[in-house]
């Protein structure tokens, strides 16, 4: 079992908070597809034949495609991998792309579950972000999505933001939860270096939540999705009717994966291979069928970190007789031995030798992971 990313590298505009790798020069965008396809046939043994069971257009923007663009990066996936019938076909979108036709378009050429970039239900913060759409526009996008047939809707929403007070978040959530959305991905605002947000915040005109705000905002986050049917299945991510992210999940479960497109990563197992990120080499590296990735090897302990790391974050937490299985003896005493810090500390939740964090753990999960791993 394996899933391919597809890196769109292409928006309309920039966002003030996104550290992605993106380009608003859409006048390549017909290059980078032809490129993508060489990609994907270069690498089609990359996956050693596995059954694939995802595909996640990610960006970027994935709806500046066109539904046969989208059509056609499809034809090649299926023609040279071995793409399950029952695959989930994730497609990230901007509420504004989203139009009636468009929707009836994209679901005809295979896909089958949406990720919209909702962030915030108010104006005031869309406009604060740079983002393209307006409240409106947002809910608009998910009604029409979910009566177009698509019943596998996500969203995604960040909270944490400069200002954002606690009615606004709590509406925000509320709005979503009226709206016919099976899967959000909330996330707290990270101000990455390089950003407008980052210039901003450093130059003080832009003012950092207080951690206890931000606190209270996760919190209201889990508590009104629990409340709203939604099962908090990883620290960011929520899901209703177990409609979890396929994709995602299968990061988190160590699943081997492909990365087509500039910036994408890619893991085979015992190795990770990172795209460079430039959209014009990554064109003209293609064509000239030359290497355009940076590798490195796993060595075990890294392979232990990461299972850790991304475990932990999940509902499924660390199995201790899975981990003996994987790597041994040895490094499950230390990971029994790391755990005993945390005995009574209401922290951790062990359950059948397997491991999960508490809501109270998922406040200090950076400490915990921190002490878990082997450094
Ligand atoms: S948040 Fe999405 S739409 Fe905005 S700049 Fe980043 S990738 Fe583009």
């Amino acid at each position: 079992m394996a899933g391919i990313y597809i890196h769109i590298p292409f928006c309309r505009q920039k966002c003030y908070y996104c550290d992605f790798y993106k380009t608003v020069n859409t006048s390549l965008q017909s290059d980078f597809i032809s490129a993508l396809k060489i990609e994907a046939k270069v690498r089609k043994n990359y996956l050693n034949e596995e059954t694939i069971e995802t595909i996640y257009f990610g960006g970027g923007t994935p709806s500046v495609l066109s539904a046969k663009e989208i059509d056609e990066i499809l034809a090649v996936l299926n023609a040279e991998f071995n793409v399950d019938s029952d695959a989930e076909i994730t497609f990230e979108a901007n509420p504004d792309d989203l139009s009636n036709d468009y929707l009836i378009a994209i679901k005809q050429v295979g896909i089958n579950r949406l990720s919209i970039g909702i962030q915030a239900f108010q104006n005031r913060h869309l406009k604060k972000m740079n983002r393209r759409h307006n409240a409106t526009q947002a809910v608009e996008a998910i009604e029409i999505a979910a009566k177009t047939g698509f019943s596998n809707l996500s969203a995604d929403l960040i909270y944490g933001l400069p200002d954002l007070t606690p009615k606004e978040w709590e509406e925000s959530l509320n709005q979503l939860f009226n709206l016919p959305v099976k899967h959000l991905s909330a996330y707290h605002l990270t101000y990455h270096e390089g950003t407008a947000f980052y210039t901003w915040l450093k130059k003080g005109t832009l003012k950092e939540l207080k951690e206890a705000e931000s606190v209270d905002q996760f919190n209201t986050l889990v508590d009104l999705s629990l409340a709203n049917g939604f099962e908090h299945y990883e620290i960011s991510n929520l899901a209703k009717d177990q409609l979890y992210s396929r994709h995602n999940t299968a990061y988190w479960m160590g699943d081997k994966y492909l990365g087509l497109g500039p910036s994408a990563h890619s893991f085979d197992g015992v190795s990770r291979r990172w795209n460079d990120s430039s959209v014009e080499a990554y064109i003209k590296a293609q064509a000239n069928n030359q290497p355009y990735f940076e590798e490195e090897k796993l060595s075990e302990n890294d392979r232990y970190n990461e299972y850790i790391l991304t475990r932990i974050r999940t509902k499924w937490g660390v199995s201790q007789k899975d981990l003996k299985q994987r790597f041994g003896n040895e490094k499950e005493r230390y990971f029994s031995s790391q755990l005993a810090k945390y005995k009574d500390t209401g922290v951790l939740l062990i359950n059948n030798n397997t491991i999960t964090l508490t809501r109270k753990g998922l406040f200090v999960s950076d400490e915990i992971m921190a002490d878990l791993i082997i450094i």
